[in-house]
């Protein structure tokens, strides 16, 4: 499969090439130029797959002319091997439990698929020589990186992330890994991170010593095996014998990776009838579907924190997969925005009515449903993190405690081992070339 990039159709490159680069040489970002349209007879007997078949099924319309079968297959169900529940929450709304695999949250199945990924390319390429991984992180991201990549032959990663400002269960999912991650601990802000990351992307001098890479859903191999599980879902629901005709999900939306993978799986046929972009107050998508312009602005800082992203890096693939139209885009996605206080009453007000206990980013997901779900429609939300990592935040506003889960505990009791500099370039550049 060929891919181009969202800038200029005629910049193409190779699986291979886009996964091991990141972004088109021209900045833009890779899509792949054929959407194959999954078979009705996929569909028919998707309710009795299991996660693993459905993936791997998936994987083959995506990565079948890239990467040999058995490979696939191996990297697919080893990545994709922990259960992604659809759990009733009240009458015809659903929780994707994305929270069960190693750090808790959605990102661990892009960050597992896209290390075994280029774990196999670099085995197989004549230049053997180690591939970096940077990551600049305010939380979630470096986790799943970390883990995702924690002793994947021939790949380092660094993880850079701004001191005192990330939580202690955060921090401690990737700094007390060890073995080919380093966690550096950068005396600055988030913005310094990127900053110094994107520094070393642009040292000519640098890529040519060493290769470079990033993990984050501009990545091919990170941000299209998302869609593994809204095919899942729907499977779920099929299996379970409820109406399958109207099905709605509500995707809580940062950088858009997340839904923009949802949008292809229904170009291959994923029979979902429509989406919901649900945003906190850094709000440009939805300002984008009633205006038709877009207007990034400056990120503000919310409870559902990995949602705070002013400019969406993957808006271009959205655009780029309708061809620019706005009545398409409108056509397949609605748009909510909460603040801070509306996330905080839902999650309080859904403890106390149903028990369930959502975490603030499933939460803005959550009451778009229970704003824009029509009666006959089956609404499935995705829960994109497990409550225990915002713990103090949830414990304060549903007024109860929650248990840490086992594995949280266990990242926890580890030695935490940092690289510590300042926001200058030169001492990173140290680090990386040494
Ligand atoms: C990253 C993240 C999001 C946003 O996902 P995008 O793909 O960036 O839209 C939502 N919730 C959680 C918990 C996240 O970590």
């Amino acid at each position: 499969m060929i891919y181009y990039s969202t800038n200029n159709s005629k910049i193409t490159a190779t699986l291979e090439e886009a996964v091991v680069k990141g972004l088109a040489s021209d900045r833009g970002l890779f899509m792949p130029e054929r959407i194959t349209k999954l078979p009705a007879s996929f569909f028919e007997k998707i309710g009795g797959m299991s996660l693993q078949e459905i993936s791997y099924t998936v994987a083959s319309a995506l990565f079948g002319e890239d990467v040999e079968d058995d490979v696939l297959k191996g990297i697919v169900y080893d990545a994709m091997n922990f259960d992604i529940p659809l759990v009733n929450v009240d009458g015809n709304k659903y929780s994707l439990e994305l929270f069960h695999g190693p750090t808790l949250a959605f990102k661990d199945v892009g960050a597992r698929f896209m290390a075994r990924l280029l774990g196999y390319f670099n085995s197989k390429s004549d230049d053997k020589s180690t591939v970096n991984v940077l990551v600049a992180t305010s939380g979630d991201t470096g986790s799943a990186v970390a883990n995702g990549f924690l002793g994947v032959d021939g790949v380092k990663v660094f993880v850079l992330y701004p001191q005192g400002k990330v939580s202690d269960i955060q921090e401690s999912q990737f700094t007390t890994l060890g073995k080919n991650i380093t966690a550096i601990e950068v005396s600055g802000t988030f913005d310094d991170c990127q900053a110094l990351v994107k520094n070393a992307f642009m040292d000519k001098a640098l890529n040519e010593q060493m290769k470079l890479t990033s993990a984050n859903s501009i990545n091919v191999a990170r941000f299209l095996p998302q869609m593994f599980y809204y095919f899942y879902a729907y499977a779920q629901l099929a299996k379970s014998g409820k109406d399958v005709s109207n099905v709605v999900v509500a995707v809580p939306s940062g950088n858009f990776g997340n839904i923009c993978s949802a949008l292809i799986g229904k170009a291959m046929g994923l029979p979902i009838k429509r989406f919901i972009a649900a945003n906190n107050r850094n709000d440009v998508f939805y300002q984008y579907l009633q205006t038709g312009k877009y207007e990034p602005r400056k990120s503000v800082q919310t409870i559902a924190n990995a949602m705070d992203v002013g400019d969406p890096s993957n808006f271009a693939r959205v655009l780029d997969l309708y061809r620019q139209s706005h009545e398409a885009i409108c056509g397949d996605i609605s748009g909510c925005t909460y603040n801070d206080e509306q996330i905080a009453e839902t999650m309080k007000a859904t403890y106390s009515r149903t028990g369930y206990v959502l975490d603030p980013h499933g939460a803005v997901a959550y009451r778009a449903l229970e704003e824009c779900l029509a009666e006959n429609e089956t609404g499935i939300f995705l829960e994109t993190a497990h409550p225990a990592k915002f713990r103090d935040t949830v414990e304060r506003i549903i007024g109860a405690e929650i248990s840490l889960p086992d594995k949280l505990r266990a990242f926890m009791q580890g030695t935490k081992q940092t690289v510590k500099i300042g926001a200058d370039y030169e001492e990173f550049r140290q680090i990386l070339s040494r």
